[in-house]
C-alpha cells in the first residue's frame, strides 16, 4: 500500500498510539491557561505533527520531503498536520514568502484544515512563559557583550564559566525583562538566558539565551515588540500549545533535543503546559545531486541572475518544480521510494526524475511535436488535398480515445529520421528506403533538396496509397521506420524550452579528485552552462488550445507542460518537464 512502508517514525507512533500515550492530559495543579488554546480540541488518541517553515525564502525540494512526511503520517494516523510558519526572525521574514509557502504546500494536496498557524501569535504566551521561569528562577537577565558571552561558553572539552550576572534576584530579573519590553535598552543591551548549568556537556544546555532585544518591525505583529523569543525556545512552546504530539524535525536538531525537553518540563512543572509533552524526532534531511538545497545558495542564484527567478524551471524550488511540470503525485512517489531514516545520505536526481517519468507516463496523453525540424514532400499526393489520420491519446488507456491529425502533402518532419547516406543499421528514410509516419502511411524514399552549401533542405517520398494506418492494407506492409510528423500547413509554431540539470557535477562545489590540498571550489562553477536551450518547434494543431500547466508527452522527445507564466490564450508555450529516458545515464 502506497506510503505505508514503516520506519522508526512509524513505528513510535504505533508504540504511542498503543500505549494510548496521547489519550490523557495530566496538569501540575489546575489546567493552565494554555488549556484552552485553540490547537487544544482533538480526539486525544490521534497524533498532530507540522510542517513549521520559516518564511524567508521559497520552498525547496528539501522541504516537500518534510511536508509530505508530517502530512503523511497525519492522514494515515487520522490525525492532523499543522502549516506553522516559524516567525520569530522580525528581519529576514516576509509575506510574500507566507504566500509561496501555503501556494507550494497546497500545491502538493497537503491540507492543514484550518487557517495556518503564527509562532508569533504565540508572542504574549512566549513573554508569560519567559516570565514565570525567571519568578521560579530558571531564567535570568545578563547585561554581558556578546562576546564576553562567547568567551564564557568555554569549549566541548572546557567547562564555561558563570555570567558575573547569573545571580541577579528575582526581582531585579523582572524589572529588567519588563523594561528591555518597554524599549528602554538598545538591541543587544541585555538577554534573557534560561538558567541551568555552564558545565553541561551539551553545550547547548550552556544557560542558552531565550530573549534578545531588537527593534524591528515584523511582518504580522508589527511594532508591537521589541523583545523576540530565540528559535530554541519559541519552538518547543509551538509545538506544546499546538499540542503537537510528535515534531519532526531534520539531524541538526539532536543537540538541541535536551533542551527541547528541560524547557517544556519547567513549564509543565509550572502548570503551564500539560504532559504528554510533544516528542522531537529527528530524521536526516534530503541531499540530492546536481542541485543545492540550501535557501542561502538559491538566494544567490536568483539575485545574482544566474536563473530567471524563484520559479525558473531549473531550480529545485517547488514553485520551479511546478513550472517545469513536476508534478505533486511525483514528488509523493519520490517521498515513498526514499523513505525516511537517520542515516545521512545522498539521492541521485535520477531517482527523482524517474519518479516524474512514472507519473506522467501514465496520466499524460501523448501528443506529435517536431523539434528539429525538416521539410518532407509528399510528391504523389495533391498539392490542395488533406484528410485525418487518427492517433490514440493514451497507448495504455484506449478509454482517452483517438484525435484526428491533419495530414497533407507538405509535412514536417525530425532532421535526425533521414540520412543520405545511411549509417549500418539505420531503418528510417533514405533513398528506396520504406518507413511508415505513424498513424498515417507508409512512404517510400526518393531523394531530397539541397541548398548551395549543400545541406538538405527538404526529402522526397511517394506514399502507397493502401498503406493508411487503421486500414487493412496496413498490415501488408513490415517496415522497421516508424516516424513522427506535422502537417506543415497545419502546424501550430511554438517555442519550447529544454532543460536540462541545473549544475553539470554531481555534489556543486565539492572537492574532486587530483584537486590541490586545500583547494576550495565555488558551486557556482559547477554551474551547467547548456541548461536551458529554446527553440521554435512545430506541434500538432491540437496543442494549440491547451491550458496553462497541462502536461503531454511528446511522442519520442520526453513530457512538456504548457507553461503557467508565458502562455496566452491560443499560444501556449512549452516547458520540458522530464526526457523519456534517463540521459544522464551511461
Ligand atoms: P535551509 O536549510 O534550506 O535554509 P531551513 O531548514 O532553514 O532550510 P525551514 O523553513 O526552517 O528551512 O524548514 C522547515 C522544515 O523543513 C524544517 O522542519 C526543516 O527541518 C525541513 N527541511 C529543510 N530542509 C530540508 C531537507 N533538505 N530535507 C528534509 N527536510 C528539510
Ligand atoms: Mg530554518
Ligand atoms: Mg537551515
Amino acid at each position: 500500500e502506497p506510503g505505508k512502508a514503516t520506519n522508526f517514525i512509524r513505528n513510535l507512533i504505533e508504540a504511542d498510539l498503543a500505549a494510548g500515550k496521547h489519550a490523557q492530559m495530566r496538569w501540575a495543579g489546575q489546567p493552565g491557561p494554555a488549556a484552552a488554546h485553540a490547537g487544544a480540541p482533538l480526539d486525544a488518541a490521534k497524533i498532530r505533527t507540522r510542517f513549521p517553515p520559516e518564511p524567508n525564502g521559497y520552498l525547496h525540494f528539501g522541504h516537500a520531503k518534510s511536508i509530505l512526511l508530517n502530512f503523511g503520517l497525519a492522514r494515515d494516523y487520522g490525525g492532523v498536520c499543522h502549516l506553522r510558519f516559524d516567525d520569530t526572525n522580525p528581519e529576514k521574514e516576509e509575506r510574500e514568502y507566507v504566500e509561496s509557502i501555503i501556494d507550494a504546500v497546497r500545491w502538493l494536496s497537503c491540507d492543514w484544515g484550518r487557517d495556518q498557524y503564527y509562532a508569533s501569535n504565540y508572542f504574549a504566551w512566549m513573554y508569560e512563559f519567559a516570565v514565570a521561569l525567571i519568578e521560579a528562577g530558571h531564567a535570568y537577565v545578563d547585561s554581558q557583550t556578546a562576546e564576553e558571552m562567547r568567551e564564557r561558553r568555554g569549549t566541548l572539552t572546557a567547562a564555561g564559566q558563570d555570567s558575573p550576572y547569573r545571580s541577579r534576584s528575582v526581582e531585579e530579573n523582572l524589572d529588567l525583562f519588563s523594561r528591555m519590553k518597554a524599549g528602554e535598552f538598545a538591541d543587544g543591551a541585555h538577554v534573557l538566558r534560561a538558567k541551568i548549568d555552564m558545565a553541561a556537556a551539551n553545550i547547548n544546555l550552556r544557560d542558552p539565551a531565550i530573549y534578545r532585544i531588537r527593534h524591528a518591525s515584523h511582518h504580522n505583529t508589527g511594532d508591537a515588540w521589541c523583545v523576540y523569543p530565540m528559535y530554541t525556545f519559541a519552538h518547543p512552546i509551538e509545538d506544546a500549545l499546538e499540542h503537537i504530539t510528535h515534531s519532526i524535525c531534520t539531524l541538526e536538531f539532536e543537540d538541541q533535543r535536551p533542551f527541547y525537553d528541560w524547557l517544556l518540563e519547567r513549564l509543565a512543572e509550572l502548570g503551564l503546559l500539560a504532559w504528554p509533552l510533544p516528542q522531537q524526532i529527528e530524521f536526516s534531511r534530503l541531499n540530492l545531486t546536481y542541485v543545492v538545497l540550501s535557501k542561502r545558495k538559491l538566494i544567490q542564484l536568483v539575485d545574482e541572475n544566474h536563473v530567471a527567478g524563484w520559479d525558473d524551471p531549473r531550480l529545485p524550488t517547488l514553485v520551479g518544480a511546478r513550472r517545469r511540470g513536476f508534478t505533486a503525485q511525483g514528488f509523493q512517489l519520490f517521498a515513498e521510494r526514499i523513505g525516511v531514516s537517520k542515516a545521512d545520505s545522498w539521492i541521485d536526481m535520477s531517482v527523482l526524475e524517474d519518479c516524474m517519468r512514472e507519473d506522467l507516463n501514465a496520466r499524460a496523453e501523448r501528443r506529435i511535436a517536431v523539434l528539429d525540424p525538416l521539410k518532407l514532400i509528399i510528391t504523389n499526393y495533391p498539392a490542395e488535398a488533406e484528410e485525418s489520420c487518427l492517433a490514440p491519446n493514451h497507448p495504455l488507456k484506449p478509454e482517452l480515445g483517438k484525435r484526428e491529425m491533419p495530414f497533407s502533402r507538405e509535412l514536417w518532419i525530425e532532421r535526425e529520421d533521414f540520412m543520405e547516406t545511411p549509417v549500418k543499421g539505420y531503418h528510417r528514410l533514405y533513398p528506396g528506403n520504406l518507413a511508415r509516419l505513424r498513424y498515417g502511411f507508409v512512404i517510400q524514399c526518393t531523394g531530397c533538396e539541397k541548398d548551395a552549401s549543400g545541406q538538405v533542405v527538404a526529402v522526397h517520398a511517394e506514399l502507397q496509397p493502401d498503406s493508411k494506418s487503421g486500414t487493412p492494407g496496413a498490415d501488408n506492409y513490415k517496415v522497421k521506420g516508424n516516424l513522427h510528423w506535422i502537417s506543415a500547413r497545419h502546424a501550430y509554431q511554438a517555442e519550447v524550452r529544454l532543460f536540462d540539470r541545473l549544475f553539470a557535477a554531481p555534489h556543486p562545489g565539492a572537492r574532486r579528485e587530483g584537486d590541490a590540498e586545500g583547494m576550495e571550489r565555488n558551486y557556482l562553477d559547477d554551474l551547467n552552462p547548456a541548461s536551458k536551450e529554446v527553440i521554435h518547434a512545430y506541434l500538432e494543431p491540437a496543442l494549440q488550445n491547451v491550458k496553462p500547466e497541462e502536461s503531454f508527452q511528446f511522442e519520442r522527445h520526453g513530457y512538456f507542460v504548457a507553461d503557467r507564466v508565458d502562455s496566452q490564450p491560443g499560444r501556449p508555450v512549452f516547458n520540458r518537464s522530464v526526457t523519456l529516458r534517463d540521459s544522464w545515464a551511461k
